[in-house]
């Protein structure tokens, strides 16, 4: 067994479907949002759980995010006095997105979506709110559901208590390095080096929780060429090894050009420039003063925009934006804090910061104006605008463009079982969240909707997490 691997009378001495003595029921690889999900799902179904992850710490990319969670027609939503569903949920999703690979799993999640944020909060203990101050992109409706203070490190912390108290316990340092396979079936994971006394850990069930490949420069490079320009912000652990584990076993792969990208981090602070900033009003500038294109698109596909014109690029508001984004999401409140938020008493102020000529900032913050003050197009086509015209004092912040997560990945059935080109399932084998084809399109970064990477992490990580538990 892994070192740390808590021997337990329930983890010993119980068999595989094959008839095989095995060490644990489940093995759950990488304990970001959907491995430890996963994990309490199955131990709440009984089974004995090893949840390996291959850094010093639990958390991934779900550590790193805003732990913003997308549900339609939970109880916090009625209380807040917001009607929803999945059906219009599963519509805004495909709005965004345009037609692909995955469907099937939006609308399947959209459906899933209530109940997942209900049981985490209720059964779980873990702590999300919905949120009322914006919707963000891709929904017509206040969806999102986040902790308070609005870090992903915060909803890791309370699905690590809860896998705690039902004594399943992250063991870190554990990279898995392949799947065994026995009688056409899975039956456990290999563990570490296997030229160094690496191991073989047997079970009834894998769940392929490890996340995509944005950190692989191979795959990317394969498969979304397109963001090669663009820094990879997310995750060191996402290198996409067990994507090529399942495809070796035949799994279909979906969806694999798609991403998250993100227009706008705080450069060099390397903090999100928070996107309420422009949903408010703001809009970005290349270097020189001139608008890229139409923001309401959203932060993932305008980060293709940014990505094709420049290297940097300036986020523009104004001091009333600023201070109602900073009373609501502490991250931005602290890059405020630390100096990354310019401020300047005329357009002309602003252009010395940026190092641009006066003219062009006057003449986006002159176009901005008239458009929200006519509730018409500016030049760009925008018409959403609804803290209405930029007033002076104006804010800019210097930021980069970036790469967040991969949305390709396999295909899974309704128990998140990995599904194969013909069809048929890898039995015992299962996969979520950045493992599978994701919500957000075939290609590119435009069709993603927030929420749509943590949605698939923590959704599918409880319908696997039962499955597996229930039955292998
Ligand atoms: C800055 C940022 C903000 C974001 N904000 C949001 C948001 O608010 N809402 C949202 O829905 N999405 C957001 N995302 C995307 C979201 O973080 C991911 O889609 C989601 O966290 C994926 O969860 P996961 O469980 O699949 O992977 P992860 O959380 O990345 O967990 C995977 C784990 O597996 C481990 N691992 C990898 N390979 C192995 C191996 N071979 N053996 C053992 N362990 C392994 C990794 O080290 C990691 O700990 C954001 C992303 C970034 C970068």
């Amino acid at each position: 067994m892994p070192h740390g691997t808590p021997e337990t009378p329930e983890n010993t001495g119980r068999t595989s479907a094959n008839g095989h003595a095995v060490d644990v029921d489940v093995v759950v690889v990488g304990a970001g949002g959907g491995g430890l999900t996963a994990a309490i799902a199955a131990a709440e179904a009984g089974a004995s759980v090893a949840l390996l992850e291959k850094l010093d710490r639990a958390g991934g990319n779900t550590f790193v995010s805003t732990g913003s969670i997308p549900a339609a027609g939970t109880r916090y939503q009625r209380e807040a006095g917001i009607d929803d569903s999945p059906e219009r949920m599963a519509e805004d999703l495909l709005r965004q997105s345009g037609g692909h690979d995955a469907e099937h799993l939006v609308r399947f999640l959209a459906k899933e979506s209530a109940g997942l944020v209900e049981w985490l909060v209720e059964q779980h203990g873990v702590d999300l709110r919905i949120i009322t101050d914006y919707k963000h992109v891709g929904h017509s409706v206040q969806r999102l559901h986040a902790p308070p203070d609005r870090r992903g490190a915060s909803l890791v912390r309370d699905l690590t208590a809860a896998a705690k108290r039902l004594d399943v316990e992250v063991v870190p340092g554990n990279p898995v390095t392949g799947l065994l396979i026995e009688g056409g079936r899975i039956a456990g994971v290999r563990v570490g080096d296997p030229g160094r006394g690496g191991e073989v850990l047997r079970s009834r069930a894998v769940v392929l929780a490890s996340n995509g490949f944005g950190n692989n420069k191979e795959m990317i490079a394969r498969w979304i060429p397109e963001t090669g320009a663009a820094r990879y912000f997310g995750a060191e652990g996402s290198t996409g090894e067990a994507i090529t584990w399942a495809r070796d076993l035949g799994a279909r792969l979906l969806n694999m050009g798609a991403y998250q990208g993100y227009a706008a981090v705080a450069y060099p602070h390397g903090s999100i420039v928070s996107w309420t900033t422009v949903e408010k009003g703001g809009f970005l500038l290349a270097p020189d003063g001139s608008r890229m294109g139409d923001e309401s698109v959203g932060y993932s596909g305008f980060a293709a925009v940014v990505s094709r014109t420049t290297d940097e690029s300036w986020v523009v508001f104004d001091t009333r934006i600023r201070d109602f984004v900073a009373g609501n999401e502490p991250e931005f409140a602290e890059l405020v804090r630390i100096g990354g938020v310019k401020e300047a008493d005329t357009p002309e102020g602003i252009a010395a910061v940026i190092g641009c000529p006066a003219q062009a900032v006057a003449a986006a913050i002159e176009d901005q104006r008239t458009a929200a003050t006519a509730r018409a197009a500016d030049s760009q086509g925008r018409t959403d605008f609804p803290m209405g015209a930029l007033t002076a004092p104006y804010c800019a912040v210097r930021s980069v463009p970036a790469l967040f997560h991969t949305q390709g990945g396999v295909d899974v059935d309704s128990d998140a079982q990995v599904v194969r080109e013909d069809g048929s399932v890898v039995p015992g084998l299962y996969a979520v969240g950045g493992v599978t084809g994701g919500l957000s399109g075939r290609s590119g970064g435009r069709g993603y909707s927030s929420g749509n990477g943590l949605l698939s992490a923590v959704g599918l990580g409880r319908i696997a997490g039962a499955a597996a538990g229930r039955r292998g």
